[in-house]
């Protein structure tokens, strides 16, 4: 499959003449909402879009070895800058050839900037025009993240896809403070294109910033497009706002960045979120929540979510779900998970290979509704298995029915 694909690559590469590390083409386009299908080129891997990327916060998914990953048939994952950065460090990715070899990964990675990890970490993060400075939680030593040290380490570290370092706020801030971190973000992105030294290996994307102000939000996505840049990011969200100003920021942003571009949207994870998101025009997500629920005994489902350390499972000898064909459902009951649920290691192990699996296989039917034209359907059908009562979240009804789909 890698030898399939790097052929692929360089195919694309010379078809174009320049040496591209990321190339986009749209396939499918819904014919009622604003969801696409895709296909991204990197340098280590194709990724279909929708696509959902598992987060490895150490260069590993918590519980799950990157060759269960890769047999779990993820083409992407993501992993954070802000903790490879600071151990085993730069020097040691760069000795070992990069992330890819080091945790023997041969698919696709996307890092983080590590600004957003420090931020919500540290608790004396202070940011100034210069970065983000901070003092080490290691020796209490003061630190400085600058735009160009992240795309160092993120150089070093050597993912297919590498972010910007923005200048975070919390989505629910107001005021001047909101302005002031979008306009910066844009600044900080010219020196991290600046600073880049792999252009040709990997691409940085930029974030549109701007909290719940639809005026800045418009601002951000506009500055943000005119950049020479291979796809886009939507940032600052899925941070306590409420869901009705979540969606509206998403519509707007996607309305605005380049169609024929990859948007992706940070931290956006949930199953319902997911598929509304899909509807607006997002191409791809993260999110460290279906591996840490499956830390506290939750397995996913379609209907929501199993705890499985309730006693109603004790005896229940089906699997988490009889449709799944991933290895847990396949060889353990609900009455075995429950028995070693919070005990045992293992069962965290079985439950995110589970709920990993869950969320690639909720991305691949999206894709495969959208080819067939039958997207506004599979939502449907999608929202009543998880309401079926019928009593949608009134976000939902508005974030769909703003892409011509009507809940009945
Ligand atoms: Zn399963």
């Amino acid at each position: 499959m890698a030898n399939a694909c790097s052929r692929v690559t360089q195919k694309t590469t010379k078809m174009s003449g320049v040496l591209k590390p990321l190339t986009f083409e749209v396939i499918n386009e819904c014919k009622t909402t604003k969801a696409r299908t895709g296909r991204m080129l990197l340098i280590h891997h194709h990724v279909n879009t929708p696509v959902f990327m598992p987060v490895g916060t150490q260069g590993t998914l918590k519980g799950l070895l990157p060759q269960q990953l890769e047999e779990l048939d993820c083409q992407i994952m993501l992993s954070n800058t802000y903790h490879l950065g600071t151990r085993p460090g730069p020097e040691i990715l760069k000795k070992a050839g990069g992330l890819h070899k080091f945790m023997n990964w041969k698919r696709a990675l996307l890092t983080d900037s590590g600004g957003f990890q420090m931020v919500s970490l540290l608790k004396l993060a202070e940011i100034t025009e210069e970065g983000v400075k901070f003092s080490s939680p290691y020796d209490g030593s003061e630190c400085m993240l600058t735009p160009e040290h992240s795309i160092e380490i993120q150089n070093a570290i050597g993912a297919d896809i590498i972010m910007q370092l923005d200048d975070v706020v919390a989505s629910t801030t107001t005021g001047p403070r909101v302005e002031e971190a979008m306009h910066r973000t844009t600044r900080w992105l010219d020196r991290c294109l600046s600073a880049h030294q792999r252009p040709t290996e990997q691409s940085v994307f930029p974030i549109v910033q701007g909290a719940l102000n639809p005026d800045l939000r418009t601002q951000s996505a506009t500055k943000q497009s005119k950049r020479e840049v291979n796809g886009f990011a939507v940032g600052g969200l899925s941070g306590g706002e409420s869901k009705q100003d979540f969606w509206k920021m998403v519509h707007l942003s996607t309305d605005i960045l380049p169609k024929d571009k990859p948007r992706y949207l940070m931290g956006v994870g949930f199953a319902v979120d997911l598929v509304v998101c899909s509807a607006l025009g997002i191409d791809m997500f993260d999110c460290v929540f279906p591996s840490r629920t499956a830390r506290f005994g939750c397995a996913l489902v379609r209907s929501g979510q199993l705890s499985l350390r309730q006693r109603i499972y004790k005896h229940d000898r089906r699997p988490i779900d009889e449709n799944c064909d991933c290895s847990t459902c396949k060889t353990y009951t609900r009455a075995y998970l429950h028995h070693l649920v919070t005990v045992e290691t293992v069962a965290c192990h079985a439950l995110t290979v589970h709920n990993i699996a869950f969320q690639l296989k909720l991305m691949k039917d999206i894709q495969s509704s959208i080819e067939k034209q039958n997207f506004p359907e599979f939502i449907r059908e999608f929202m009543l298995t998880v309401y079926p009562d019928r009593n949608y979240p009134e976000w939902i009804v508005k974030a769909l029915g703003a892409v011509n789909v009507e809940l009945s």
